[in-house]
């Protein structure tokens, strides 16, 4: 993932270029989904938010949350998780989950060898990206299992 200031100058030339204010809310929304490194949920993002703007309402976060998502400026980790889980990296990454604690880590696109299907059934289907989980337990679960 790139360093956090050059995130921040995309970030708010994509608002300039949607229309979008580049309001303090927005930023400081933005950078705490950033910072995180993790794969938060909205609601998670809106107990690091709210240490810093105290009269901001999950309402709130969630809409700049879901305008995020419509610009194209956060991913959805996967849409079988049941809940939302958010990720700043745009990047072309893939995930492992902690089937314990449901943390979600990143794997770099180069560490995985290039997938390709064998015989794909006649479908139609039309393929945009092939996302993989992997899924086990994290190095600190694993831990405190001993
Ligand atoms: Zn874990
Ligand atoms: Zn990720």
């Amino acid at each position: 993932m790139q360093p956090i200031e050059s995130l921040q100058q995309q970030f708010e030339a994509r608002c300039r270029k949607l229309g979008l204010a580049v309001t303090h809310q927005r930023t400081v929304i933005y950078r705490e989904l950033v910072a995180t490194g993790e794969h938060p949920t909205p609601e998670a993002v809106y107990e690091r938010v709210k240490a810093q703007i105290p009269a901001i309402s999950l309402g709130t976060v969630y809409k700049n949350v879901k305008t995020f998502l419509d610009a194209g400026l956060l991913k959805e980790v996967s849409l079988h998780h049941g809940t939302l889980r958010l990720d700043a990296n745009t990047d072309p990454h893939h995930h492992m989950v902690c089937r314990q604690c449901r943390r979600i880590f990143d794997i770099p696109e180069s560490e995985i060898e290039p997938v390709r299907l064998k015989n794909l059934p006649e479908s139609g289907f039309q393929i945009d990206r092939f996302s993989i989980e992997v899924l086990g337990v994290c190095g600190a679960c694993a831990a405190a299992r001993e």
